[in-house]
């Protein structure tokens, strides 16, 4: 069992991540049938549309993302598990939103993603409001990586939410994960995006802080998800560990 838990899904093209999508075919089921192609069984995320670094003046946007991410979800009833947008220049709007996703089943926030929804400070008081909200709700919050004394502020001010960061980065982003996901539980990370290929990375991971605290992604379909499951395979790493990482901590975390 398999579980991608960094996905991004799309209904639209714009909101299709892919680099050289103008070489590849997405219709006809394809996104699902390549994803179970790679060996993967389940997957988690959110469908993100690129808005651009300036201020995003209406929610709307992020509204219709995660109305997208539901729908999917619904079509694909056992195999999506859908995360869902917040901004921290919408407070008020994106608590209503998780309350009424939480009501219809939602479960996770993000992956979040800053960069291109105008918004660049997870320290900032207006999203210390929203995850006030997230932790009351349960949700647990998926966020790209960025400015790690932001993150660190964010984590340790929120220690009742599960926090999931996305990407390990090189060797010193992710020896500085390390360091933060030591001193807060409430902090995992995702295998997503750049950091896998280097080998012996998630060894060292797990020897310093166990397999619970790391989860399989992939960030499909910016990313090859067959390479991130032979990643993993190939760590020297005992089966348990692997079985924690490719489904168990997903489970755990999500309650799936
Ligand atoms: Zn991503």
């Amino acid at each position: 069992m398999i579980i991608d838990f960094h996905v991004h899904p799309f209904v639209q093209q714009e909101e299709n991540l892919c680099m050289y999508k103008e070489s590849m075919d997405f219709s006809d089921g394809f996104f699902k049938q390549d994803i179970e192609a790679a060996g993967i069984d389940r997957i988690c995320g959110s469908v993100i549309r690129m808005l651009g670094k300036e201020r995003v003046t209406d929610f709307e946007p992020f509204r219709q993302m995660n109305r997208e991410a539901i729908m999917l979800a619904k079509q694909w009833e056992g195999f999506y598990t859908p995360g869902i947008h917040v901004s921290p220049d919408f407070v008020k709007e994106s608590c209503e939103e998780m309350e009424s996703m939480k009501a219809e089943g939602v479960k996770l926030v993000g992956e979040l993603v800053p960069y291109a929804h105008g918004w660049s400070d997870y320290s900032c008081k207006e999203f210390s409001e929203i995850l006030d909200t997230a932790g009351q709700l349960e949700l647990v919050v998926n966020f790209h990586s960025m400015d790690p004394d932001q993150m660190e502020k964010m984590v340790a001010a929120h220690p009742n939410v599960t926090f999931v960061a996305a990407h390990p980065g090189q060797k010193g982003d992710f020896l500085s994960h390390l360091e933060r996901m030591r001193k807060y539980r409430n902090l995992s990370l995702d295998l997503s995006g750049t950091g896998l290929f280097r080998y012996g990375m998630l060894k060292y991971g797990v020897e310093q802080l166990g397999a619970e605290r790391f989860l399989f992604g992939t960030d499909y379909p910016i990313c090859n998800p067959g390479m991130y499951v032979q990643a993993v395979k190939h760590e020297h790493i005992p089966e348990e560990a692997k079985e924690l990482i490719f489904h168990g901590n997903a489970e755990r975390i999500l309650g799936l």
